[in-house]
Parts: C-alpha cells; sequence; structure tokens
C-alpha cells in the first residue's frame, strides 16, 4: 500500500482561481471596489480609535479608464498596504486580510461595514487582465510599494513613489476582454453593483450649473427682457448614493423619502408603490432592508423589478429564492444582510439554519405591517384590497405561519362591496345559513354578471354572496374548508344551495298550473338534462320563473 497526500501547488490551483472561481467576468470591478472600500472603512476605524494620526478628510474611490493604455485604474484613499502587507494579503492566495481585521477588532470593528472575506476576490482582477499592478503607501510611514503579477505564480515588488496614502490597482485589460475599457460598460457595472456603497465613488466629472451663481435678466430698450446663460461648472461625477433609505433608521425617514428612494431603485418604474415595510435586526442575525407593495396585476409572470440582495451595501443578486418566502418574490425593495452564505448552492441556502429565521422574520414583519395597516385604517386597506390580496391569499396558502396571522387582516368582499374579515363574515351568516347540521354555507360568486340572477335570489332570501375572483380563490376555499370549523363554500349557482340552507318558509307560485306544464315541456327541449338541472320557481324571488343550475360535482370536474 502506498500512502501520499495530493500535491496541490499553486501553478496548478492559479489558473482554476482564474477561469472558474466566479462565472461571470463582470464581478471583478464590485470585488476590486469592495476592496477600495474596506480600505477606506479600516481607515475610517483606525482614525476613530485613534490607532491611526492621518487626516481621514472626505475620501473616495476613483475609477478611471485609459482607453489607449488598454487600462483600468482602481485609485483609492484608504488604509495602504506596507510590502510586508502585500507579501502577507496579495500574495497568499486565499487570505483574507478583511477577516483578520475583523478579527483583531472584534467587536469594535464589527459595525464598520467591511465586506471582504474570503479572501480570493482580488485575483478575479485576472479575469480580465493579463497584468495587474498595485501601487500602494500604507497610512503608516513605510514607504509605497510597486507590485507586478502577469497571471502567472511570479510577482515582482519594488519601492515606488508614491506621495499619497491609499493603493491604486491598474489592470492591463487582456484580448477579448475589451468590452471593459467602454464607458458605457463600466458605468453599467458600477450602477449595477456599486450604486449604494458607502464611500463616494467617481467615474469621469460632469457638467453642471453653478449653485452660487444666479443668471441676471436684462431689459433692452424697447422693454424685451434677456437672461444670461447660467454659468456651468464641472465636478466630479459619483455614481453611488452612499447613505441609501434603508442604512437610516425609520424614525429618521418620511414617506416621500420611501417614496424616492424606490424611484431610486427602479428609475423606470412608474406606479408609485402602495405601501413599505422598513426591515431592521441585529439579532440573532443581522437584517435590514426596504419592501414595498407594489400594484399588483393578475399576470404574476410580468416582473423585471425584483428585490435586490445587498451585504453590506454591496449588490449581489436580484435572485432571493429561498431568502425571502416566495409569496413574497412579488414585492419590491431591497434586503441586506452580511449573515446571508454566499458562493454556495441554492438547496444549500434553503437548508442553512440563518436563512430560514430570516425567512421567517420577514413573514412575520410583513404579517404585522398588513395588520397594523388594516388597524389603523380600514378604509384605505379595503380601498387597496383588491391590488394586494394576491400575495395575501398566495401566503395564506403557501405559509401556514402567515395564515394564521392573515386572520386579522385577510378580507373577504361581497358582491355589495361590503369587506368582511372572517371573524365577521361568519358572524353575518350564521343566523340565515346554515345547513341541517348546522354547519355554515359561505355562499360565493365569480362573476357579479354571469351569475347576476342568482345573486338577486340569494340576496332576496337574506344571504351574503361573497365575490371571489382572483385565480387562487379555489385553492383558498379549500384550504378554509379543512382549516376552519363548521363551515363550507358554496357557489351561488350552484345546484344544492336550496337543499343546504334550512327553509322557514316555501314560496308561493305565481304560475298556474297549465303554464308550468308548458315552461316544463319548453325547458326540457332546449336545456341538455346531463348538464343542467332545471328547477321551476326554485327561487322565491320575483326575478326568475325557473332557474338552470349545474351540479356541483359537473362544476368541479371542470376545473
Ligand atoms: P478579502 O477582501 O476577502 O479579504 P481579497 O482577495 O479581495 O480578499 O483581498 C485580499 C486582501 O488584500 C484584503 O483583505 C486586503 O488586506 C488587501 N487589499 C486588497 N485590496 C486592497 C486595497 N485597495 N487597499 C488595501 N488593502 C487591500
Ligand atoms: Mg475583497
Amino acid at each position: 500500500m502506498t500512502k501520499g497526500s495530493i500535491n496541490v501547488s499553486v501553478e496548478n490551483i492559479f489558473p482554476l482561481i482564474k477561469k472558474f472561481l466566479y462565472s461571470d467576468h463582470e464581478i471583478f470591478l464590485r470585488e476590486l471596489i469592495s476592496n477600495a472600500t474596506d480600505a477606506t472603512l479600516k481607515l475610517k476605524h483606525l482614525t476613530t480609535i485613534g490607532e491611526s494620526k492621518v487626516d481621514y478628510g472626505a475620501p473616495k474611490i476613483e475609477v478611471k479608464i485609459d482607453k489607449e493604455g488598454k487600462k483600468l485604474h482602481i485609485i483609492d484613499q484608504g488604509i495602504g498596504m506596507t510590502a510586508e502587507e502585500v507579501e502577507k494579503y496579495i500574495n497568499e492566495v486565499a487570505f483574507s486580510g478583511a477577516e483578520e481585521f475583523l478579527n483583531k477588532y472584534e467587536d469594535s470593528a464589527k459595525d464598520a461595514g467591511i465586506i471582504g472575506h474570503f479572501g480570493l476576490g482580488f485575483y478575479s482582477a485576472f479575469m480580465v487582465a493579463d497584468k495587474v499592478e498595485i501601487i500602494t503607501k500604507s497610512h503608516t510611514d513605510a514607504p509605497a510599494v510597486h507590485w507586478t503579477c502577469d497571471g502567472s505564480p511570479e510577482f515582482t515588488l519594488e519601492e515606488a513613489d508614491k506621495k499619497d496614502r491609499g493603493t491604486e490597482i491598474i489592470l492591463h485589460i487582456s484580448e477579448g476582454e475589451e468590452e471593459f475599457l467602454e464607458d458605457g460598460r463600466i458605468r453599467e457595472l458600477l450602477t449595477k453593483y456599486n450604486k449604494f456603497m458607502p464611500i463616494p465613488i467617481k467615474f469621469g466629472t460632469k457638467e453642471i450649473n453653478d449653485p452660487d451663481f444666479t443668471p441676471k435678466t436684462t431689459k433692452d430698450k424697447d422693454g424685451k427682457e434677456t437672461t444670461e446663460p447660467h454659468k456651468k461648472i464641472t465636478v466630479d461625477d459619483i455614481i453611488n448614493n452612499p447613505n441609501p433609505a434603508w442604512t437610516k433608521q425609520p424614525a429618521d425617514l418620511e414617506d416621500k423619502d420611501y417614496k424616492s428612494f424606490y424611484r431610486e431603485l427602479y428609475p423606470m418604474q412608474f406606479e408609485e408603490p402602495l405601501f413599505h415595510i422598513h426591515l431592521n435586526v441585529d439579532y440573532p442575525f443581522n437584517l435590514t432592508g426596504i419592501l414595498y407593495f407594489p400594484k399588483m396585476t393578475n399576470d404574476l409572470n410580468i416582473q423585471k423589478d425584483k428585490i435586490q440582495l445587498y451585504q453590506n451595501q454591496v449588490f449581489v443578486t436580484d435572485n432571493v429564492e429561498g431568502i425571502v418566502p416566495e409569496f413574497l418574490t412579488m414585492l419590491r425593495g431591497v434586503i441586506d444582510s452580511p449573515d446571508i452564505p454566499l458562493n454556495v448552492s441554492r438547496s444549500y441556502l434553503q437548508a442553512d439554519g440563518a436563512v430560514k429565521k430570516i425567512s421567517s422574520y420577514i413573514t412575520r414583519k410583513v404579517a404585522d405591517k398588513l395588520k397594523s395597516l388594516f388597524n389603523n385604517n380600514r378604509e384605505d386597506f379595503e380601498k387597496k384590497w383588491d391590488d394586494i390580496k394576491i400575495v395575501i391569499e398566495y401566503g395564506m396558502l403557501s405559509e401556514e405561519k402567515f395564515f394564521e396571522k392573515a386572520d386579522a387582516f385577510a378580507l373577504y368582499p361581497t358582491v355589495d362591496g361590503k369587506y368582511y374579515t372572517f371573524e365577521e363574515l361568519t358572524n353575518a351568516i350564521k343566523a340565515k345559513q346554515t345547513d341541517k347540521d348546522d354547519k355554515m354555507v359561505i355562499l360565493y360568486a365569480s362573476n357579479k354578471d354571469e351569475q347576476h340572477s342568482y345573486i338577486q335570489a340569494a340576496k332576496d332570501k337574506g344571504y351574503e354572496v361573497l365575490l371571489l375572483d382572483s385565480p387562487i380563490v379555489s385553492h383558498l376555499m379549500q384550504k378554509l374548508e379543512t382549516s376552519k370549523e363548521n363551515i363550507s363554500f358554496a357557489r351561488v349557482d350552484a345546484d344544492h344551495i336550496d337543499n343546504l340552507i334550512k327553509k322557514e318558509d316555501t314560496a308561493i307560485s305565481k304560475l298556474s298550473d297549465e303554464e308550468k306544464t308548458k315552461l316544463d315541456e319548453l325547458l326540457k327541449e332546449v336545456v341538455p338534462s346531463e348538464k343542467f338541472m332545471v328547477q321551476l320557481e326554485a327561487m322565491d324571488s320575483n326575478a326568475s320563473p325557473f332557474m338552470i343550475t349545474q351540479p356541483e360535482f359537473m362544476r368541479r370536474m371542470k376545473e
């Protein structure tokens, strides 16, 4: 027998990292800007606790394209690195300086918002560059250094003459990756991944009206007014909002702030959201965010503006499946949690304890919000019901916890535009709409026009008729029938209503015997008896001399 150890050498692991670590080449920019952000946040932390003597100032991150030189520069004014630190953090693949920092400063740094932790992000640069340079000067007195690597495990490290603190990363973009030298492409990536990152990111400059300049209006001798042109100034084009609404306290935000943040998230959405839910929890997991209820259409497929998942203000994905309960994926907004494990498979995610807790926390918060909206302003809630019922009904069907909580706010509208809670509904019908076994019979219609005469007949008897027309309501009825005691649903035009509901009095015929026979014969001719049932004067209303019904079993067969 021979024993041995598998030999993992840098030579063979390096191309693997380069090629397969991330499937998407574009994320290199997210990783490098995350590192620049971390470097700046670390400096902020060290100056705050007095471990660094430099002036923190108002640092920013700059992204610059050098099209001719085929280079992309990412420049920060953060903590920088000494020669030893480059050896340790850069040359040791999979050693995370971010993690080390968090361990070293423990409690004091846990809210610093440091992003990195796998120690692999930097190497994603080699997915798009065949050579990478780092020119960096530490915030300490150590001399600046220049590191160069062409993607092989060999590198060079020498002193440099960089004067200002911070790091510049230079990517020599490889052949085939030239898209990353295009202005439009880089701007697109910055907007996608970095729009809400905490340190200002400059990408080029832009012209704006000088705020300190007021154009003068002069009158000529004919009294004609002319206003001079506004003075323009050139300013940095900052692509991000470093303080997005979800990172603030709900008490510091007004309704209009939530609305304008919605617009910021979805610039192409012109419809206002119905209401929002601000999520904010730090134990047993960390999660912030804002969810919005948009107006729902019946078409569940049309949805491109999805909930976005962030980690420490870095965009991760808009596929929140498994993290947000399925029925809430129809909502919009952001959630930000550093505690969601990434770079792992979806099925693992669903089994993860923290993720399960997050999902049920979100469900609970949404239910609480709906309850308080209902309690605080029922009239307004009723108005919104049609726009939100799909989400609520779907949630009642798919999440047992939500089903229980929904008793407090789920509404059952009648054909007359009244809105009952389930409890109110049963109170309203229990006197009249019970069957022989004292089970309550809830009548419903799905189409007011088509079922008009049946609705009228039922109303004439003093019955309440619900109008239930959403696509999933038949499933919800089944769920209610099995979960609630002593109730059953019956369609207002079902054949057995009159057998079901206990009757006090019988109607007096308004047709003569001769008329009845004639009508009976005529109906037998025109209505196929294998499909429908005909009852003469089945209803004691004045409206209809006869009624055609389809047996309940036939109808269910069709569905
Ligand atoms: P991670 O960010 O997960 O720690 P990376 O591979 O992205 O791993 O980066 C490795 C380490 O290199 C960082 O933790 C940090 O110590 C150092 N580093 C990378 N970029 C910079 C930068 N712009 N300024 C200072 N240090 C940096
Ligand atoms: Mg990193």
